[in-house]
């Protein structure tokens, strides 16, 4: 195992010389990431193949195509979102100016998890860099291709005093979190995510917690089905299911359930064929244990669509699971993998009953024309953020931080927000000299004690 501590402590060394926070190094950091993942995307993507059996579409669509314009978005608009902003003075501390200035926290610690390896990783790096932070990066070993072709690029192109990449699984997370950092940034579950803010809290170490949960996909009885269907089957079934922010469950208007199944099977067969075992855009299982764990909840005379399953090749077809209550296994944990469920309603206020008695989802999809049921939806249940009448594409504008709430995560990155969670905001006023008027001092009196009140 690596020694962590003379690491962090060349990685302190190095922040407080400052370097980190000179604007043109932070740009050139950024550049140099950039160029350094563009010439090694065939590693990178070849190791995602290996991996994951993620095919280059993917690859690129969902990882570093969006990693790329993150870079380029932090480069161009850091000098702006590192500019201190002037705010009003309150009447009572005029005359005098304040400001919001933000600093980087110091050293930070970026935890990944595997099913997007590149994304999960190098999303957070983007605002940990252009906030001026040093940082190790420790990416999951459940991808163990990814994560050493993320070591060796960045290990062979970076100053481990800056920035470096830690393999390693449990006990050298382990390791890494007895160790005093400035920021803890956390993608994983949410068993894992309380061990990461109690460790964290040994030191009242800041954390962002990117973290999972069952997240719902409502379709009421006047959505645009045959659209919502094909939306609904991409957003599940890409990356196997392997997206924290898939549909978990399908909880459909019980009078379009059958035309919806249809129209989802459908599209099943279009995107990946008769055999998706055969089709190149379709994800492996990460490992046995959770094929072990996806295949148990398959109950045979629930399958409405697919069901079919390969230990060898860990293989699971995009599945359907139909008359689902909320009682089956398959609605006590997040699901992870190519399984919908479906469960339906009569009534939408029964469905927001049902969805707001459980944990606060890190995602939620409605599927409605109805303007006025949309807002419903939206004020009655919480959770991170969602798309309405599509699936998964919030998380693709990085002008909306990204997030969970509850068990499904705390804080928020992508974009600006990366570079504000990876900040420490520093308020600040500066006060004129040229007067001094003596209300605030003792000895007090009535007079003072009526301004006061006034002021106030
Ligand atoms: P995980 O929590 O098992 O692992 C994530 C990271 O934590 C890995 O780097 C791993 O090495 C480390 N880790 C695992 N066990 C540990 C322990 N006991 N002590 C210290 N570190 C430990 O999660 P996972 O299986 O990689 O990911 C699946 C979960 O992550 C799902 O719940 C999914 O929804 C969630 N997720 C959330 C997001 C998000 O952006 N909110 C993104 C992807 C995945």
């Amino acid at each position: 195992m690596e020694n962590f501590n003379a690491i962090i402590t060349s990685q302190n060394r190095l922040f407080e010389t400052g370097k980190t926070k000179e604007i043109n190094f932070r740009k050139m950091q950024l550049k140099k990431l950039l160029t350094v993942l563009q010439n090694n995307e065939k590693l990178l993507c070849d190791a995602l193949w290996k991996d994951l059996h993620k095919p280059e579409f993917e690859a690129y669509a969902t990882e570093l195509g969006i990693v790329y314009s993150e870079i380029r978005e932090a480069i161009s608009k850091l000098k702006s979102w590192s500019r201190p902003k002037k705010v009003a003075t309150n009447l009572p501390n005029l005359p005098g100016t304040s400001f919001i200035m933000p600093e980087p926290f110091g050293t930070a610690l970026i935890i990944g998890a595997w099913n997007y390896p590149y994304y999960l990783t190098l999303g957070p790096l983007v605002g940990a860099m252009a906030a001026g932070n040093t940082i190790i990066l420790k990416p999951s070993e459940l991808t163990p291709s990814c994560s050493a072709a993320l070591a060796k690029i960045i290990n062979e192109n970076f100053d481990p005093a800056y920035l470096m990449v830690a393999e390693g699984g449990i006990p050298e997370t382990t390791e890494l979190l007895k160790q005093k950092f400035d920021y803890i940034f956390y993608t994983g579950s949410t068993r894992v995510g309380k061990i990461i803010y109690k460790a964290a809290a040994e030191n009242l170490t800041p954390v962002t917690l990117e973290l999972g949960g069952k997240s719902p996909c409502i379709v009421d009885n006047d959505a645009a089905l045959k659209v919502a269907a094909k939306r609904i089957a991409w957003g599940k079934f890409i990356n196997a299911g392997q997206t924290c922010i898939a549909p978990d469950y399908l909880l459909v208007h019980e009078s379009v359930k059958d035309e919806l199944l249809g129209y989802i099977s459908q599209n099943i067969f279009e995107f990946y064929g008769a055999n998706p075992q055969e089709s190149p855009d379709f994800l492996r299982i990460v490992n046995h244990a959770n094929f072990n764990r996806l295949a148990g909840l398959i109950e045979k005379d629930k399958i409405y669509f697919g069901g079919t399953t390969d230990a060898a090749d860990l293989f699971i077809s995009p599945t359907i699971l139909d008359k689902i209550s909320w009682d089956d296994k398959v609605m006590g944990d997040e699901i992870f993998g190519p399984i919908l469920p479906v469960l339906t309603f009569s009534r939408l206020e029964e469905a927001i009953k049902d969805v707001i008695k459980r944990p606060k989802p890190l995602a939620l999809y409605y599927f409605s024309k109805d303007k006025k049921k949309q807002k419903q939806v939206l004020n009655q249940i919480s959770f991170g953020g969602g798309t309405i009448n599509d699936t998964i594409l919030h998380i693709s504008n990085s002008n909306l931080p990204f997030g969970g709430v509850g068990n499904s995560g705390i804080g928020n990155y992508h974009g600006k927000a990366g570079f504000d969670t990876f900040s420490h905001h520093k308020s600040i006023m500066k006060r004129a000299t040229w007067i001094d008027l003596p209300l605030k001092y003792p000895p007090y009196n009535t007079t003072k004690l009526n301004l006061v009140k006034k002021v106030l």
